[in-house]
C-alpha cells in the first residue's frame, strides 16, 4: 500500500470540492476538507463518520484573511504537513452586464478566486511538504487569449488574476520541488456549471487527479485541462 497523501481541499461541501474529497478518500488518502459552514455540510459530515481519522473538517472563508490565518494555525492539530493542496473554492456572479458591473462583485470575486487562494497557499507554504502539489481550479473563462465575449467579467478577471497567482507560486515554491498547476476542470454539472454541463463531477475530478498525479517539476506553472491538454493563457 502506498503511503496516504495528506490533502486539503477548499470549498469541499459541494460540487467539485466534494468530489475531490470522495476520490481522495477512496484512493486511501487523508483529507482535510474546508468549507464556510462545516455544521451545515451534511454530505461531508456523513463522510467523516464513514472515514474516522482520515477526514477532518475545518472552517474557511477565503475572503477573510483572519479565517485563512486561523486555518493555518489549526491545521497542524489534525494534519502533520500537506502533500496536496486543492484550491477549489470559487464564486461566479452571473448576469453581469457592461455598464452596470457592481464593484462589490469585483471585490467578492477577487477575494474568493484570486487573493484568497494566494493568501491561503502563502499561509500554508511552510506546511507544504517537499515535492507537494498545489492545484488551483481555474477556468477557460479566465483565459485572455481565447476571450470570446464580455461575459462573467468579474469571474474572468479574477480567474485571470488567479492564473498569475499560479505562475508566481510555481516560481516561489520551485526550490522545494513543489508543483503548482492551473487547472480547467471542463464544463461540469455543479451549482456553478448547471444541469446541462458536459461532465459529471466524478469524471472531471478523475481526470484532474490523473493530471495532478502525472505532473512533474517541468509542468509546474502550466495551465492544463482535465485531459492534460494545455489551455491558452
Ligand atoms: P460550486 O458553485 O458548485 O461550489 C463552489 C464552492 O466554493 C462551494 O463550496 C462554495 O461554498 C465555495 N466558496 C465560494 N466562495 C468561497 C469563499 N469566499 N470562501 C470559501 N469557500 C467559498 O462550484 P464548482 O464545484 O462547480 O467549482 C469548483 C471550482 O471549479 C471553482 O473554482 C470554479 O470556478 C471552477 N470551475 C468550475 C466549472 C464548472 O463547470 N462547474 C468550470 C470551470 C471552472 P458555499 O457552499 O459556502 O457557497
Amino acid at each position: 500500500m502506498p503511503t496516504p497523501r495528506r490533502c486539503l481541499v477548499t470549498g469541499a461541501n459541494r460540487g467539485l470540492g466534494l468530489a475531490f474529497v470522495q476520490h481522495l478518500l477512496a484512493g486511501g488518502d487523508d483529507v482535510v476538507a474546508t468549507c464556510r459552514q462545516p455544521g451545515r455540510a451534511a454530505a461531508l459530515n456523513a463522510l467523516v463518520g464513514e472515514h474516522p481519522g482520515h477526514l477532518h473538517l475545518l472552517p474557511l472563508e477565503l475572503r477573510e484573511p483572519r479565517s485563512i490565518e486561523a486555518l493555518a494555525h489549526e491545521l497542524p492539530l489534525v494534519c502533520d504537513g500537506l502533500d496536496l493542496l486543492v484550491n477549489n473554492a470559487g464564486v461566479l456572479h452571473s448576469g453581469e452586464r457592461f455598464g452596470s458591473v457592481p464593484a462589490a462583485n469585483l471585490d467578492d470575486s477577487f477575494r474568493s478566486n484570486a487573493s484568497g487562494p494566494f493568501l491561503l497557499t502563502q499561509a500554508l507554504s511552510k506546511q507544504l511538504a517537499a515535492g507537494a502539489r498545489v492545484a488551483n481550479l481555474s477556468s477557460s473563462w479566465g483565459s485572455i487569449t481565447s476571450l470570446e465575449a464580455f461575459r462573467t467579467p468579474t469571474y474572468a478577471i479574477s480567474k485571470a488574476a488567479q492564473n498569475m497567482v499560479t505562475a508566481l507560486l510555481a516560481r516561489a515554491l520551485a526550490d522545494r520541488g513543489i508543483v503548482v498547476l492551473a487547472l480547467n476542470p471542463g464544463w461540469v454539472r455543479t451549482e456553478m456549471g448547471g444541469a446541462h454541463a458536459e461532465l459529471s463531477p466524478d469524471e472531471a475530478v478523475a481526470g484532474l487527479l490523473e493530471v495532478i498525479d502525472g505532473a512533474g517539476m517541468a509542468d509546474s506553472g502550466r495551465f492544463l485541462d482535465w485531459r492534460g491538454e494545455d489551455v491558452p493563457w
